[in-house]
């Protein structure tokens, strides 16, 4: 029977076959496999090989270079086990181009009977200078008995070395590939279409497989190891397909299921909000709010996203979907990151509706039990028409009586499942909510319509007026004090100021040090004023006291790590300088760069680099200079680094790929949305099953 009239379900189900089924792996390897990821036959095989050694050839001992990997062989002329200041077991080996020592620290002590004179030995290994320099050696390499010098080589292909853990060496991950492969191919069905896959230059499944995990000795081994190889790419487009179908599965079984409550007010809130406001709506908010209004008015669930440049008016946008709900005598839920945050929409929702009759609550960890408890009940018997707070919104205890709209806040710190997991409490037989999700990371189109397929997206393409553009310069960090300078006097004439200290790849733990160091070293030499300092390892409420004490003036200048980064409003700040802002992403410093520039006064921001600047860095560095609009700012980033980087998945691992790398394979997103509108029409069960395969057990998705 040809592969491809098999019943469907039965080649889905051979990947998805538990690992165990596999020969020789027990309960004990079962487990420490679990810690790679690695659960079914199909795990295994997306398991790739982060390199590859070449054992299809023998080198000539007396050709190898310093620092080669090599296969070798030789005739053993001498062993012995060497005193000195650490034992060790030493062989040496002549092929008659040449000679080399293998020498081991770690050694069984009948091991020296396996080195007798005259046998032939095959050997892999990194060669080395010994003692001599002359002569070369090996340390540990791998070694077994060959009958002769001249016999053939028995590898034909490379041998993949695999990411792996403790208690799972690379021969078990080998043997365990080897089987699954051989399993494949008898009979692994491609859920691609092969025309499509052909169209592409890539080749289908299990020759991608036989490519990865077997490459044949002459495979371009550059490319397989940077990940730019055909093979891969195969791969990695099946895996972005299955997420992105995936995220549209959700989307249709959402619109199709529960509908949402129809929200459709009588305008009485929401008019007599937008007259207390104290400025008018810029057109792009008006435009924004009119369409998350007709998505309100639907039955169909609301899943939109508003993207907008820091500034640009989210919140009022947000605030006025939040009347929407409370007119129909629904509640909403306002999300946000942090707490500091949730704090700072809490203000401006109580500030702004109470006076219009509406209930907003914080929940907070600051709350005490009894003030908790009050609230909570305030929320689930409806009294309450508005409640902020952070992830802890969607805790088990917090319950509301009729949830009508979930608004998240700056989406790309949340992964899908938060989201989702919220959006699950407002569900009841009958009905769901509707769901807002802002960001202020703007991202180009065809990316959001790819990571984001489960939402609608509208843009707040526009500032309100009034706004004076930032001016930004890079200083090197050798003209320091003079910007020190700078602040003393900015101080002096009653601005305040940020000082952002960077420090990416190290540990909370450094970055706290660092920026209290700078605290230090401002404070003494700008001793006229008085300096405030946050970071991430303080408890929230200092952190918040001293932001608090910042938003109230009291303090001139916060130190700051980039926990300051999202969101916070301090309009007389009009003074930032970034530190090693080459070791940040653009959209991020766009971000930080967002907190000043909010008030009347021209506000300036100094990226205080350390030269030398690499060429990236300069670009990065120019780009901010030149362009405060954060659409432009993020299509060059995503140029220069890759979209990645611009979702921000460093931080919350929302798309976590086995394969796929969106920094390498973001050129393929357009691609596989073409695709996936193909596919999701001519094939359907390959559809459920292409998702079951990549995305598998995290997708809740197909529950919700
Ligand atoms: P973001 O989009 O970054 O969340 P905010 O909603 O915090 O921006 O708004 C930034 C500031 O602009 C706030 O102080 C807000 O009151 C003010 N603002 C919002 N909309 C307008 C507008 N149409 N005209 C003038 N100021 C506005
Ligand atoms: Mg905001």
């Amino acid at each position: 029977m040809p592969a491809s009239s098999r019943p469907a379900a039965e080649t889905g189900a051979r990947l998805d076959q538990p690992v165990s089924t596999l020969r020789g792996v027990a309960q004990r390897l079962s487990e420490r496999l679990e810690r790679l990821g690695i659960r079914t036959v199909g795990d295994v095989l997306f398991h790739l090989p982060m390199r590859y050694e070449d054992r299809t050839r023998r080198i000539p001992i007396g050709s190898l270079q310093s620092g080669q990997h090599a296969l070798i062989r030789g005739r053993v002329e001498l062993a012995e086990v060497a005193q000195g200041r650490r034992k060790r077991l030493m062989c040496r080996l002549s092929d008659g181009t040449g000679s080399i020592t293998l020498v081991f620290f770690h050694f069984f002590p009948n091991q020296l009977q396996q080195f007798r004179q005259g046998r032939v030995l095959e050997c892999y290994g990194e060669a080395r200078p010994g003692v001599n320099a002359w002569q070369m050696q090996m340390v540990h390499p791998e070694y077994h008995a060959v009958g002769s010098l001249d016999e053939p080589v028995s590898d034909a292909r490379l041998t993949p070395v695999y990411p792996a853990t403790e208690g799972v060496n690379q021969a078990t991950l080998r043997r365990l590939a080897e089987q699954s492969l051989a399993m494949a191919r008898r009979g692994l069905r491609d859920l691609l279409p092969a025309a499509l896959v052909a169209g592409e230059g890539l080749p289908d499944l299990l020759g991608a497989l036989e490519q990865l995990h077997a490459p044949p000795a002459d495979a371009d081994l550059e490319a397989l190891e940077n990940g730019t190889h055909p093979a891969r790419r195969r791969l990695a487009m099946e895996e972005l397909l299955a997420h992105h179908l995936s995220l549209r599965r959700v989307r249709h079984q959402l619109r199709n299921q529960r509908g949402a409550p129809v929200l459709r007010g009588n305008g009485r809130l929401v008019n007599a909000f937008l007259e207390g406001l104290p400025f008018r709506l810029t057109g792009a908010q008006q435009r924004v709010d009119q369409e998350v209004a007709a998505d309100m008015a639907q039955r169909e669930p609301m899943l939109r996203l508003v993207q907008g440049d820091v500034g640009s008016g989210k919140t009022v946008v947000a605030a006025l979907a939040a009347l929407r709900a409370v007119e129909c005598g629904l509640q909403a839920a306002v999300m946000a990151p942090t707490e500091l945050l949730a704090e700072q929409h809490y203000r401006n929702f109580r500030d702004w509706l109470e006076p219009l009759g509406v209930e907003v609550t914080w929940l907070s960890g600051k709350l005490t039990a009894a003030r908790r408890r009050d609230m909570l009940e305030r929320m689930a018997d409806g009294r309450c028409g508005i409640a902020v707070g952070t992830h802890a919104l969607f805790q088990d205890q917090v319950a509301f009586q009729r949830l009508g709209l979930v608004i998240v806040d700056e989406q790309h710190r949340f992964g899908v499942h938060q989201r989702l997991a919220l959006k699950e409490k407002g569900q009841s037989a009958t009905a769901q909510p509707h769901q807002l999700i802002m960001t202020a990371t703007p991202i180009p189109r065809t990316l959001a319509m790819t990571a984001y397929a489960d939402l609608d997206v509208s843009v707040i393409d526009e500032l309100p007026p009034g706004r004076t553009p930032v001016t930004t310069v890079a200083v090197p960090d050798s003209r320091r004090d003079e910007v020190v300078t700078g602040i003393a006097k900015a101080c002096a004439e009653g601005r305040q100021a940020y000082w952002v200290c960077t420090l990416i790849e190290e540990s909370d733990q450094l970055q706290a040090e660092a920026a209290e160091n700078t605290a230090a070293m401002l404070a003494e030499a700008i001793p006229e004023i008085r300096v405030g300092l946050v970071h991430g390892r303080m408890k929230p409420a200092d952190k918040e006291a001293v932001m608090a004490a910042f938003a109230a003036g009291e303090l001139h200048l916060l130190v700051a790590t980039t926990v300051i980064e999202v969101g916070v409003d301090v309009p007389n700040a009009s003074l930032m300088v970034i530190e090693n802002p080459e070791r940040l992403g653009l959209a991020q410093l766009h971000q930080l760069r967002g907190r000043v520039g909010r008030g009347a006064t021209a506000s300036s921001c100094v990226l205080l680099y350390r030269a030398p600047l690499t060429e990236t860095a300069r670009r990065r560095l120019s780009v901010l200079r030149e362009t405060t609009d954060g659409f432009e700012i993020a299509r060059q980033d995503l140029e220069i680094r890759g979209p990645g980087e611009l979702l921000g998945t460093r931080q919350t691992g929302a798309w976590q790929f086995r394969v796929a790398d969106l920094s390498r394979d973001g050129a393929l997103l357009p691609r596989v949305q073409r695709m996936a509108d193909r596919l999701l029409q001519e094939d359907p069960v390959g559809v459920d099953l292409l998702i079951q395969r990549w995305v598998g057990e995290a997708q809740r998705y197909g529950r919700v």
